[in-house]
């Protein structure tokens, strides 16, 4: 049996827990190695304390649910057919008696909600996010090579939005130019929208790439990632256009001092807080403090955004195997915008860093 569902069948049995039913892609990725989006059809995997599993699927999947290595039954789902009976039959014929179901309760939607409540009457259903978050917090060498794979196509990305940068193009051209070579590269997805930001746009830490023209004098921010087998990649490279100013020299290099710092400090049995703290101290003891709004990064897995959250207030003890971002930022209205964002996979005594694009303060002529 694969380790993954193993490992939740026995939190079932500590917690005494009839059964589960997982139906996030992410975690339906994790525990059976099938990926697939099933827009409003319904994807989900049935697990229990003894008995066997199950994966339900739209039937036109069921062949790329069995090719993925699923060792259990795949139970397919056709456009006439109600999936929720499917699913009350199969899994009443394996525990008769549900008296307790574990479901992601973020993503399960009401009108899903009421499927479940109205077959499975007095069933109890407890929160299932917490263990699959532990369960997919440390990564095994496997999914680190993939994620270092994601990280250095986003450096080809950068790389090539880099060399894309001319006077008069525009946020979308960049993206489009990025995009389409990566599709050349294999790569279909995107971890998340694209982002090139130029000029003020870049002073929003989440802004949206539009029309605007690139001008001499203006940082440029990258923000990017891409998919590779499922796991995803997450780096931000900020770069000056023909020239800069000193004001944006010292934002920029706030923001380096910052990162850098953070990273080296990373490493098992310091807590997550301490790595924002130190970037934090730095970025507010050079007077920018109110510019940096948000926390110092993220987890990086199969979601773009997971476990662990490196806040300030966070007091998890960072462990060998962990995977996330190192992303300070500071955004002065009208004056620059710059984040630098690394991907690292925490070692035993420290960090390998995943994404490897130059992020000296570059000057593109
Ligand atoms: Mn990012
Ligand atoms: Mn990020």
């Amino acid at each position: 049996m694969n380790q993954r569902l193993h490992e939740l069948m026995n939190w079932l049995k500590q917690e005494n827990i009839d059964s589960a039913f997982i139906t996030s892609t992410e975690n339906v990725f994790y525990l059976s190695g099938f990926r697939s989006d099933p827009h409003e059809r319904l994807l989900g995997i049935a697990v229990f304390q003894e008995a066997e599993p199950f994966l339900i699927c739209p039937s036109l999947d069921v062949n790329d649910a069995k090719a993925t290595g699923w060792e259990y039954e795949v139970i397919g789902c056709s456009d006439t057919d109600n999936p929720w009976d499917t699913l009350e039959k199969n899994m009443k014929s394996r525990v008769t008696n549900i008296h307790t179901m574990a479901l992601e309760k973020e993503h399960v939607i009401v009108e899903r909600y009421e499927q479940l409540i109205n077959r499975f009457e007095g069933t109890k259903f407890i929160a299932a996010e917490e263990k699959l978050r532990q369960l997919r917090l440390i990564k095994n060498e496997k999914e680190k090579e993939l994620l270092k794979k994601a990280a250095e196509f986003a450096d080809f990305a950068v790389q090539t939005g880099v060399s894309e940068i001319k006077e008069g193009k525009t946020e979308l051209d960049i993206i489009a130019a990025i995009e389409y070579e990566l599709k050349k590269k294999g790569i279909s997805e995107m971890s998340f929208s694209t982002m090139v930001l130029t000029g003020a746009n870049a002073a929003s830490p989440h802004g949206n790439p539009g029309l605007t023209k690139i001008k001499k004098g203006d940082f440029v921010l990258f923000d990017l990632g891409v998919v590779y087998e499922g796991y995803c990649s997450d780096i931000t490279r900020t770069v000056a256009y023909d020239h800069f100013n000193e004001e944006q020299e010292k934002i920029y290099n706030t923001v380096l001092k910052a990162e850098i710092e953070a990273i080296n400090a990373t490493k098992p049995g310091v807590q997550a807080k301490d790595l924002d703290n130190i970037a934090r101290n730095i970025i507010t003891e050079a007077g920018y403090g109110q510019y940096f709004p948000h926390r110092l990064g993220h987890g990086l897995g199969i979601g773009v955004h997971e476990y662990p959250s490196v806040t300030n207030t966070n007091e998890l003890i960072i462990q060998e195997g962990m995977v996330f971002t190192i992303e300070p930022g500071i955004y002065v209205p009208n004056v620059a915008g710059v984040r630098i964002e690394d991907d690292v996979f925490v070692t035993k005594d420290g960090v390998e860093i995943l994404t490897a694009f130059p992020k000296e303060l570059q000057i593109i002529k």
